[in-house]
């Protein structure tokens, strides 16, 4: 119901009036139906449903138009899984369905590792090291020496000497490790030495990296050297991922580790990883 207390305006005032509102009506009809259009155009081509709708709204800012806009969002997001495209994902699927080397094997908190499991071949990379020959943390799988060293090597060429602090690392060396680690800290998990059957580097698929610039230690401060930050950004180019990020600990479980790399192999994945900030959790968690 509107006021009629107005009504009392000359008549040809009022004709224009009319005029004036016919006019704008029809433009605004005219508005809805080329949104309409526009809009159903969009949604076939877009590979971002979810972000096209969002602007065309934002742009149009028609009023009236609200009602018919939230009817289109009801169309269902039928793109990738997380930050993952469909082609991504089905990638990754065919990467891990036809991973015989158990590259993507998770292990963490949850995912243990057999007490009696070791790698059948393993052998020491030619990198730097930073322990006696004779201890076995200079292990690596033997199929992925190569990529270790294209890292270090890499590393060199770009100015940067690493390390190897640890590779492989034995349950019974795992379960010495997490003993000392309680006791230091009153028979409390410190949340860096993870329990035995729960590290990665029972599969001798994970590296700790060190340097100089951090008296060969393994420390948050190799985030800050150059090693550390070259590391960072070039990793995934040999197939390895950070695999404990600062960000992520609720995820993985475990403390950032600057200097803690897994071996996933493919090398598309591993820059996926690197690029959308994945984890490992995350990764299989997208594609089960
Ligand atoms: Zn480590």
């Amino acid at each position: 119901m509107y006021e009629k207390s107005n009504s009392k305006v000359k008549s040809g005032q009022k004709k224009n009036d009319n005029k004036i509102l016919l006019i704008v009506g029809l433009v605004f009809l005219i508005g809805i139906l080329v949104t309409f259009i526009m809009r159903d155009g969009g949604n076939s081509a877009a590979p971002n449903q979810g972000n096209s709708i969002d602007k065309t709204e934002n742009g149009t800012g028609q009023n009236g138009s609200s009602e018919a806009s939230e009817g289109l969002n009801t169309v269902p997001d039928v793109e990738g899984v997380g930050p993952l495209t469909a082609e991504e994902v089905q990638m990754v699927k065919n990467a891990i369905s036809a991973d015989a080397e158990g590259y993507f094997k998770i292990v963490n908190k949850v995912n243990t590792v057999d007490e009696n499991y070791k790698p059948e071949n393993m052998v020491i990379p030619n990198v730097g090291l930073t322990k006696d020959r004779s201890n076995e943390q200079n292990l690596v799988r033997a199929d992925i020496a190569d990529d270790v060293e294209a890292f270090f090597r890499a590393a060199k060429e770009a100015g940067h000497e690493m390390f190897l602090s640890s590779g492989y690392r034995s349950y019974n060396l795992q379960s010495l490790f997490y003993n000392n680690d309680l006791q230091s800290n009153g028979g409390v998990e410190t949340g860096y030495v993870a329990a035995p059957g729960t590290s990665e580097h029972h599969l001798g698929l994970a590296i700790d990296l060190t340097s100089h610039n951090v008296n060969l230690d393994l420390t948050d401060e190799f985030e800050n050297t150059p090693e550390g930050q070259w590391a960072l950004n070039n990793a995934y180019k040999y197939g390895f991922i950070l695999r404990y990020k600062a960000d992520k600990e609720d995820i993985t479980g475990y403390k950032y580790e600057p200097w803690h790399y897994r071996y996933i192999g493919n090398k598309e994945i591993s820059k996926l990883c690197h690029d959308k900030d994945i984890t490992l959790e995350e990764l299989l968690d997208y594609v089960k």
